[in-house]
């Protein structure tokens, strides 16, 4: 069986369609073209996701037929009829159901995690999913509501098979990541004793933080960020959706501002080089201009080194969709450009400022192209192979091997 994934949205899902990959088996396909599954894992956290999304599903059933098609993930959760208008013999099966698809395929169902590698040189694993808070934008909560988290010794095992397979790079990622929580032989086994653990562990690797909120970048995690030579990388994304605590406000936010800033500043003062980057939404509802310039200047201030820029877009179901003061498009697009513009100032002068600086790398499959642990992609002199590598960064946004 030849079977093509295609993920669409965060790194929950990446880490989730690999390790239905690694369930399935078979042959990887390279285009639906050529293939016997199709497997489509969505996203549905904007309008943009949902209309991507759909637009895949239509082209598979539309050219490839005979192909078995499975569409999962929050679209399939969130509205399933949605993906049956465009084709309505896939097998749409939502969140709560992705881990019966193997056995709904006829497979038997191989262990859970993943073991490897798809078409990245990093590795993604899911250690916690589910959200219960009520941001009012958003529309996970209703999709993944509940709080999981993987166990401690599940996870160890799973982190120990990557380092043995020469996984050069750990991803670990959860829709709210620093709500981990565990337990080993009855002791608990928080976010930092979790990493704490998985950074004692042997071997010549590093882990990198996906997304996570600002009210847990705690001074124990930016002590372990400093602390550990370079083994968890010094780089945080972490949502800051509005630099002004007025808008926070009505997106139902749980920080200001300012509390963002003053993390900021400790990472900074202990991390000096941490990358630092934000989801920014543009136009959330009663956002006047004025807040918006305001969330422009705090943005400003405080020393990213790239953005994540999203226009507002009203989710079904969520209390932002139903509230008065929806920003009008073309504002909402001005306001976006604004930010996009920001970003590149921002992404250039975090590269600038890295030139002639020793970074070490994670080459991608491709041997050109690399990332640093402070999330800088470069463009290598030449292939370093696998592994983590020395490099010294060069003008416009190149490096050089170094060791
Ligand atoms: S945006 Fe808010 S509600 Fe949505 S996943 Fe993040 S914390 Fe949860």
């Amino acid at each position: 069986m030849r079977a093509y994934f295609h993920t669409f949205g965060c790194r929950v899902n990446q880490y989730e369609t690999q390790a239905l990959r690694e369930r399935l088996g078979g042959e990887t396909a390279e285009s639906f073209e050529d293939a016997d599954l199709c497997v489509v894992n969505t996203c549905t956290v904007t309008t943009e996701a949902d209309r991507d999304a759909l637009r895949l599903v239509r082209r598979i059933a539309r050219r490839n037929p005979a192909a078995r098609l499975v569409v999962t993930g929050c679209l399939a959760s969130r509205d399933p009829q949605a993906i049956l208008k465009e084709a309505p013999a896939a097998l749409v099966v939502g969140n709560e159901g992705k881990d019966a698809i193997p056995a709904m395929l006829g497979c038997s169902a191989a262990p859970a995690g993943v073991t490897g590698l798809s078409n990245r040189s990093r590795a993604f694993v899911k250690i916690q999913d589910g959200c219960n808070m009520s941001c009012r934008f958003c529309v996970i909560p209703s999709i993944r509501p509940t709080l999981s988290c993987k166990p401690y010794p599940e996870l160890e095992a799973e982190v120990r098979g990557l380092v043995e397979r020469a996984v050069p790079e750990i991803v670990l990622c959860g829709v709210r990541l620093g709500r981990y929580l565990s337990n080993d032989d009855g002791r608990r086994v928080d976010f930092a004793s979790a990493l704490e653990r998985l950074l004692s562990l042997p071997g010549d690797f590093r882990i990198r933080l996906s997304s996570l909120e600002i009210t847990d970048v705690t001074d124990r995690l930016i002590g372990l960020m400093a602390s550990s030579g370079g083994k968890l990388c010094p780089s945080v994304h972490s949502p800051l959706q509005s630099g002004s605590t007025g808008v926070l406000k009505q997106m139902g936010r749980w920080y200001s501002a300012e509390f963002y800033a003053r993390r900021v500043d400790a990472l900074k003062d202990r991390v000096p080089h941490a990358g630092l980057f934000a989801d920014v939404m543009a136009g959330f509802p009663g956002e006047t201009q004025a807040q918006h310039r305001e969330s422009v200047d705090f943005i400003s201030s405080l020393g990213f080194s790239g953005l994540h820029v999203f226009r507002y877009s009203a989710r079904p179901g969520t209390k932002a969709a139903r509230a008065p003061g929806h920003v009008p498009e073309r504002d909402i697009l001005g306001r976006a450009r604004d930010l996009r513009g920001l970003d590149q100032r921002l992404r250039a002068d975090f590269a600038a400022r890295a030139v002639g600086q020793a970074r070490t790398v994670v080459a991608e499959l491709d041997g050109r192209t690399g990332l640093t642990e402070d999330f800088l992609s470069v463009r290598l002199s030449a292939d370093p192979g696998r592994g983590l590598r020395a490099v010294v960064v060069e003008p416009a946004g190149a490096a050089r091997l170094s060791a």
